[in-house]
């Protein structure tokens, strides 16, 4: 763990032990370590010119600076970053960029190293900060610190192997989450999930050995009688495919099929860290997609909570088998005055849009200009595909009211296919947004992370939550 401090004190006050970063004009990828007159280190780096910083630029330098101090196994370094100049992010404003410096830094010192039997005899210990006077700005600061620690829980929740992270740690893990704040976490096991009828739930989760839970973290930060806002996340703790079984090099990586449900517990930790005066509640749908005598059959047909029949065509297609009975449970329970589901839903989303942004399907322009808005302002992007009524007509089924992928068996717009399918299930009139988040799951090359679970897109849920 790296310590990132605030410190009142210029450089030269700093240990000699720290290495002071430095940025030029040059271009991004030159780099000098170079040591000066009074025997102390500096790390020039290049971040290109002032007038042409972005945002998304500025994002990627903070990113850059700790992942050079990790390459050339620094141990201390200091940085000191007001908006240099820059007219975009002076455009910003202070409390946008210390924020977003601070939420940076956390997510590229993060490394997941639970299962390496030998540890690294290098760390990067401490991260200091000069230069923030603000009380405002050290505010934001510290906000951006618990956001981007929030992140880094996520990350190491979806990081974990199947084995360990079954549908009842799943639920362990939200308790621990957000254990010592004024959430509340609630459990529904399998005995209940039946009595409730949410017969898609049991379906996907009753082949495996640890059985489905439906998974509820409570947040009520404002007055009891205003209406929360319900954050649905898929918790497929293990998707196989099920008897559609994933082909070799498209299974091995299926215990991040929970990640939406980990963006949604790690949300719910700073909520409830950040003491938001806010209601929210997040649901989480957790089961293994097993394989057994006892788990569903492609061909079968499962009642739904919502009293719809869905005929199972492919076991594959399960997450939007469980956020359909965690959305019809949301809507029937706590009324909300918004709904947003995350899930790893379709490959198809990254065959649309590559691994750069998530899918956003909505039938509300506004939330959907907000959520690709606040997108661009945190990094968790978010891009628009349509959610049509016109696509309904694929998953008309013969035997049940509606089939889970196309009955074609068409391979077209599966991530359209995805959101139209729980478009049966949303509510009528509060607005929802379905956020593919497949594309973002795991780092892509250039994102100046280290390889693994991204943790998005708690920073954009968190914010959307802030601005509700
Ligand atoms: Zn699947």
């Amino acid at each position: 763990m790296t310590k990132i401090t605030l410190t009142t004190k210029e450089f030269d006050q700093l240990p000699k032990q720290c290495v002071k970063i430095v940025l030029t004009e040059d271009k991004p990828d030159w780099h000098r370590l170079v040591e000066t007159k009074d025997g102390r280190l500096e790390y020039r780096m290049g971040a290109g010119k002032r007038k042409d910083m972005t945002v998304r630029k500025y994002r990627t330098l903070v990113r850059s600076i700790v992942m050079a101090a990790k390459s050339h196994k620094l141990t201390h370094i200091a940085l000191q970053l007001g908006p240099m100049g820059c007219p975009k992010l002076e455009e910003k404003g202070s409390k946008w960029y210390y924020r977003t410096l601070a939420e940076q830094l956390q997510l590229a010192t993060y490394e997941f190293t639970t299962y390496k039997s030998k540890k690294s005899d290098y760390a990067l210990k401490e991260i200091m900060i000069c230069g923030i006077k603000k009380a405002a700005d050290k505010q934001a600061f510290k906000t951006g610190l618990i956001t981007g620690e929030a992140v880094n829980y996520t990350r190491d929740v979806a990081n974990t192997s199947g084995e360990d992270m079954a549908p009842s740690q799943l639920a362990e893990a939200a308790k621990k989450a957000v254990s010592g704040t004024k959430a509340k976490v609630k459990v529904l096991d399998h005995k209940k999930i039946k009595q409730l009828k949410m017969g898609l739930l049991d379906a996907v989760g009753k082949g495996a050995k640890d059985k489905p839970r439906l998974i509820i973290i409570e947040y009520f930060g404002a007055a009891k009688k205003s209406a929360p806002v319900a954050l649905i996340g898929k918790g497929i703790t293990y998707d196989s495919g099920g008897l559609n079984v994933k082909p070799t090099g498209a299974m091995h990586d299926m215990h991040m099929d929970m990640s939406g449900g980990a963006a949604v517990i790690g949300t719910m930790r700073a909520i409830a860290k950040l003491g938001l005066k806010k209601n929210v509640v997040a649901l989480i749908p957790a089961a293994e997609n097993s394989i057994s005598a006892d788990c569903m059959r492609a061909g079968d047909i499962a009642t739904s909570m919502s009293g719809q029949t869905v005929e199972i065509l492919h076991t594959d297609a399960e997450g939007r088998l469980v956020l359909a009975d965690a959305m019809t449970y949301a809507e029937k329970y706590y009324q909300p005055k918004a709904m947003i589901d995350v899930a790893t839903l379709t490959g198809a989303s990254l065959v649309a849009l590559g691994q750069k942004t998530s899918a956003v399907l909505t039938k509300s322009k506004s939330l959907q200009d907000k959520l690709v808005e606040i997108g661009e302002d945190t990094g968790d992007l978010m891009w628009p595909l349509p959610l049509w009524d016109e696509y309904k007509s694929s998953l008309k089924s013969t035997r049940a009211d509606i089939a889970n992928i196309a009955v074609n068996f068409a391979r077209w717009g599966g991530c359209i296919e995805g959101g139209t399918f729980l478009s049966f299930f949303a509510p009528k009139k509060t607005p929802w947004a379905h956020i593919d988040m497949a594309p973002r799951m795991e780092s892509a090359a250039g994102d100046k992370l280290v390889k693994g679970a991204t943790g998005e897109p708690v920073k954009t849920l968190l914010r959307y939550i802030e601005t509700s």
